[in-house]
């Protein structure tokens, strides 16, 4: 490096894909991580995973964690096992998720034996992993020697996101994690950044705009009360995290105001179950509205119907309790979990209804539906698909191509470099044309590997 104050980042894995964000910061002396997630294509762990890591583990001084997601967190206890031992850094709710969420991925992953995990997935890796964990309030400083202070912006992902702000030799880098689809009904808006020098940031949607936002509660009121005529079965396959309290959130809405009848709804996914009490605990970080009517009394996630069934036995009762009915499981697309036993008992009919609430990737049973497959295999049984296949497309998590723009557009005038990471490439390349062309600013697309320089 020409000047010693200088940076180092290197684009570990996360970049031209958009999940395994794994970013090295490294300068005067001192080693940062920024993410460490799972590697996850068609598969839930690609087998990149468990290659090595391109540095040396033991001399990281702090991993820094965006959110808890499992595409940014996955594969820390692999991290453990190589070696790692600093601290990791995230906002408070972050490290009770992970918890949650590496636990989840252990069960996951012990079901296929070719993988070998014993030797990372340890339940003391994973002890280990929140052992060392400390936590920041967005807004908190942390001083670390050689200058550099470090802080979290709340980022509006999901329950305790945060974009990493860091400040070295009066430079502002940030890296920008999940960027969420604000407004949201749970979490406040993306804060602003208006004097970042270098950032490094998603692009997930970074080639497409979200459709009818503002609708998609409408449409579930209509979903729902179309299946209560018809006296029907509603299942809905969804993400365990942020996508299910948003969904709850929504029907305690509607059964509260009375805008829909009661009717028994079952939430049929023990992860779920755990995250939302994890939201509830944290209610001091939902937007003013949520936390107004909490403290109003209102659980937000609870309300006159709702069902949290835990055990095994009380999953399978689910099928005896007559029409109609609501159940929300996992997974979202359909390639695991209990929904799959729901898919096989009312796929077959033509009364009930599956609505699909996310991104459902290519190859996967969910997409296999929505692409309006007549007929599916479940659990290795061919099952008949005659119920009704509805599809609310605004429940992204994650800000589109304007509203990435609109973003990058607060610090256009400060920013000497962007670029562009967590997105296929021809997503991240296309926001980096259009942030060059709409705002003038220098903005790369690095490959996984890569390494760059930035002055400071
Ligand atoms: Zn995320």
């Amino acid at each position: 490096m020409a000047n010693d104050k200088n940076l180092k980042i290197t684009f570990c894995s996360g970049a031209g894909t958009v999940t395994g964000a794994n970013f090295l910061l490294e300068g005067n002396g001192k080693k940062f991580l920024i993410d460490c997630g799972l590697i996850q294509g068609e598969k839930f762990v690609d087998d990149l995973n468990w290659a090595p890591f391109p540095y040396d583990a033991s001399t990281i001084d702090i991993l820094f964690v965006t959110h808890g997601h499992v595409d940014h967190i996955g594969r820390i206890p692999k991290l453990i096992s190589e070696g790692f031992n600093g601290k990791i850094y995230s906002v408070v709710p972050t490290k009770e998720i992970t918890g949650i969420m590496l636990a989840d991925t252990a069960h996951l992953l012990s079901r296929d034996e070719a993988l070998e995990l014993d030797k990372i997935y340890t339940p003391e890796n994973i002890k280990k992993t929140i052992d060392i964990w400390e936590t920041l309030e967005y807004g908190q400083k942390l001083n670390v020697d050689h200058g550099f202070q470090f802080s979290y912006k709340d980022a509006g992902h999901i329950l305790g996101s945060g974009m990493l702000e860091i400040i070295y030799n009066n430079k502002k880098i940030v890296f920008t994690g999940d960027l969420g689809n604000s407004p949201s009904p749970l979490l406040p808006d993306t804060e602003v950044i208006k004097d970042a020098d270098y950032m490094v940031m998603e692009s997930t949607y970074g080639d497409r705009n979200h459709e009818h936002r503002d609708e998609r509660k409408k449409k579930l009121e209509e979903i729902i009360r179309d299946n209560y005529n018809k006296n029907g079965n509603l299942i809905i396959p969804t993400f365990s995290l942020e996508r299910t309290q948003e969904l709850l959130y929504e029907i305690n809405s509607l059964v509260e105001n009375k805008i829909i009848p009661e009717m028994p709804i079952f939430l049929d996914s023990p992860l779920s179950i755990k995250l939302t009490d994890v939201y509830l605990k944290y209610g001091k970080y939902f937007n003013t509205r949520a936390q107004k009517i909490l403290s109003e009394g209102d659980k937000l996630f609870d309300f006159p119907g709702l069902k949290k069934t835990l055990e095994t036995e009380e999953s399978k009762a689910i099928l005896q309790v007559p029409p109609p009915k609501i159940i929300i499981a996992g997974s979202g697309m359909s390639n695991g979990g209990r929904i799959l036993h729901h898919e096989k008992n009312y796929l077959p009919n033509k009364n009930d209804t599956i609505l699909l609430t996310g991104y459902q990737t290519v190859g996967t049973l969910g997409r296999l539906i929505e692409d309006g497959a007549k007929k599916v295999h479940i659990m290795g049984e061919e099952v008949s698909v005659h119920a009704n296949v509805a599809k609310i497309s605004g429940y992204s998590g994650h800000k589109d191509s304007d509203h990435l723009v609109e973003f990058v557009g607060n610090t256009a005038h400060t920013l000497k470099k962007v670029f562009i990471v967590m997105g296929e490439p021809k997503s991240a390349m296309y926001l980096a044309q259009k942030l060059r062309d709409n705002l003038e600013v220098n903005a790369f697309t690095p490959t996984a590997g890569e390494s760059v320089i930035i002055e400071c």
